[in-house]
């Protein structure tokens, strides 16, 4: 399995929570405001030291609430996930997966195998601006991702939901739809964007025109909070840290 490395101590992957954080490699999106983009098109990678890994998770797990895993997109690997998730359910830690949601026949399966206890994902509104792919496959991976929530919902696991808000679109009618399919517990995460210098885009002419948002965010959170949705927003000058491996 190839990684970029884990960190066995974090406050910023997960809301609230303190994880131990393993970052995987490999991405089918092209998200053009990502700044791992490097680890998504697998640079920066080496074979991952199971025992290691799994020696320093048992050190830590008296101090975590997750074993959180992010990437790029963890499921790319999925197979080999899924026999560390075996070894990481018998030292007794909860696994929390940080994945786009469009691979949904693995996740099915590692869901199947109760290999996971928290999902955390994005709704990347709209598809075709930010999953950086042609039209035809953005509106695939999107149908993908709807199912993708259903999945979760039905094996009824705690979604953290994040919206990466971008400056110039209007991200509701997409955001609508997802929550309609959403029928697990979930609060929301708003992630505005940065760019350059507090990350390192994997467009910068993209990022110059659709980082940095403002009043989009406050219309999301309003919108949100009307529907009564629990909603926190990550400040902007938090970014780096907070955006730390969103798939
Ligand atoms: S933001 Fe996430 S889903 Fe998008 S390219 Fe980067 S790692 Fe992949």
């Amino acid at each position: 399995m190839l990684t970029s490395g884990w960190k066995s101590v974090s406050m910023v992957d997960v809301h609230g929570k303190v994880t131990f954080t393993l970052w995987l490699c490999g991405c089918n999106l092209r998200c053009p405001f990502c700044h791992n983009w490097r680890i998504a098109e697998g640079l920066d990678c080496f074979p991952l030291d199971g025992e290691k890994l799994l020696d320093e998770l048992e050190s830590s797990k008296s101090l975590i609430d997750y074993f959180h895993i992010t990437g790029g997109e963890p499921l790319m690997q999925w197979r080999e996930l899924g026999a560390l998730l075996a070894e990481v359910k018998i030292l007794g830690v909860p696994v929390s997966l940080n994945t786009n949601l469009t691979i949904v026949n693995p996740l099915e399966r590692l869901l199947k195998a109760d290999l996971v206890d928290h999902i955390a994902t994005d709704i990347k509104a709209p598809p075709v601006a930010l999953y950086g792919l042609p039209e035809k496959a953005s509106e695939g991976l999107w149908r993908l991702f709807l199912k993708g929530l259903k999945t979760v919902s039905e094996y009824g696991l705690q979604l953290e939901l994040r919206i990466p808000v971008a400056k110039g679109f209007d991200a509701w009618p997409w955001v609508e739809e997802a929550l309609r399919g959403i029928d697990t517990d979930f609060y929301i995460v708003l992630n505005p964007l940065v760019g350059k210098p507090l990350t390192n885009p994997r467009d910068e002419i993209w990022c110059s025109n659709h980082c940095w948002p403002s009043e989009e965010v406050e219309a999301l959170r309003e919108k949100l909070e009307g529907l009564g949705v629990e909603v926190y927003t990550n400040h902007l000058a938090e970014g780096p840290a907070r955006q730390t491996g969103v798939p």
